[in-house]
Order: structure tokens, then sequence, then C-alpha cells
């Protein structure tokens, strides 16, 4: 479905299931200019991915790891909330949305003015020491990087500098994680937006929420493998479909 029928079915969900919790990926940054990495021409089709395992083992692919840091913070560093996250603000701000989880890295939804934000994937706005767990800011880094300090160390410990997101290998943080699925199976509407929904836990959030009983509603350009479990699916631009749904809930 699409257009104003569609935006009126999801708007019908959320409002019936409110406090709606909201799974977002990487479709939601796409609009502010941030490319989805695992696109056919994206970043990841000219770097290989470096491994947690890798980047501890090896100075070559530390270096290899955060020339790709900084390519792609050099597009987060410009980057600015699009209409579909600040939708999103101001439905949390209304009631309707109760917390955010994420995929994205890039800190977007909070620059909005979103409030409860999960990181599912961690952050680019820090780094951390994997020695002492000293935090840098990720803009400071960027300064390092550019005046040449291929593989910044700690200063406090030399230990390795990693920004806070997870990597290949990586666990991810079990607090954000179990408040993560909390929040899916507590939830009566989980709204699903721009993720393809094939990356795990992402991927596993909209059933968690399903068998617990909640509404799924799925909002992407490209057809998911949840899909089938939706209730409502709307194919369509997420900076535009998202501020048509707030339109509808808070007019
Ligand atoms: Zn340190």
């Amino acid at each position: 479905m699409t257009g104003d029928r569609a935006i009126a079915r999801l708007a019908d969900l959320v409002r019936q299931g409110k406090p709606a919790v909201v799974l977002t990926g990487a479709g939601m940054s796409t609009a502010s200019g941030i490319a989805d990495f695992r696109s056919p021409g994206g970043i990841w089709s000219r770097y290989t991915p470096v491994t947690i395992q890798e980047f501890l083992a090896s100075d070559d692919a530390r270096r290899r790891y955060w020339e790709y840091k900084r390519e792609t913070y050099a597009q987060f560093a410009g980057a600015r909330p699009n209409p579909g996250h600040a939708a999103l603000a101001r439905l949390e701000e209304k009631g309707f949305v109760t917390a955010i989880l994420t995929q994205n890295i890039d800190g977007l939804h909070q620059d909005a003015g979103s409030r409860r934000v999960i990181e599912l994937h961690g952050t680019d706005r820090a780094v951390i020491c994997l020695g002492c767990a000293r935090r840098y800011d990720r803009a400071a880094i960027q300064e390092r990087l550019i005046a040449g300090d291929a593989v910044p160390r700690c200063a406090a410990c030399d230990g390795f500098l990693k920004p806070a997101t997870i990597s290949f290998g990586q666990a991810l943080p079990e607090e954000a994680l179990a408040e993560a699925v909390a929040l899916a199976g507590g939830c009566r509407c989980l709204l699903a937006v721009g993720s393809s929904l094939v990356v795990h836990p992402a991927a596993a959030l909209p059933l968690v929420a399903k068998r617990a009983g909640a509404a799924l509603a799925i909002l992407n350009r490209e057809p998911t493998p949840v899909d089938v479990h939706a209730d409502a699916i709307l194919r369509d631009d997420v900076s535009a479909a998202l501020p048509a749904l707030a339109a509808a809930l808070l007019r």
C-alpha cells in the first residue's frame, strides 16, 4: 500500500497501540545524505570489513579500519536530521512513541530531539579506549586522523582507540539489547522504519513484539523477510511518510 489510505491505516495502528516502539535502520538516514553502507556502490563494497579480532591482532587491520571510519565519519559529521527524524521526536513528545531502537550509529535521532534512543550497534559519536575504557570525543579523534595519526592510541594507557560502535565479531551491548527486547515484548505496536530487517538483532525484534501480541507495521522502500508477519506495510520514502503519519496523528 502507498498513499493516504496506507498512512491512515498506519496511524490507526499507532493510535490503538500507543505508545509505539519504533525500530529504525539505514533507510532512516538516507534522506540526511548518509548512504546505506551495505548498498551496491556503498562504502562496504570498497572496504573489507575488519573484525574486532583482526583489529586487535594487526596494525595493518587497525590502519584499514580507521581509514574506513575516517571516510564514514566525514559523512556523519555533515549530516543533519531529516523531517522523518523530526516527526519521530514530535511523536515521542506527544506520547505516541515510547522509545526508538536504532541500528544507526549516526546520532541523528538525538539531534532531532528524541529522548529515549537505544543504539543497538553503538554510536560513532564517541571513541573508547579498549585498554582503560576512557572515552574520547569523536570529532577530536577525526582531527588526529586528518593530521596523520593513522592508528590513534590512548593518551592515558597507550591502548587501542576504537569508535564506540559494534564491529563484526564483537558482542552487542548487553544492556541495550535487553532493554530493546523488553520494549519490543512489552509494546502494543511496533513500527519498523527504513530497515531491511535482515541484520540481527533488528530482524528478531519485530517478531518478539508480534509474538507478545503487538501490532506490527513496516515502513520500508524494499520488501523485508518480516513482511509476512506485518499488519500494515507501507512502501514509501521515510522522510515523507513519517511527517504524514505525524500529521495524521496530531491533527
Ligand atoms: Zn586507555
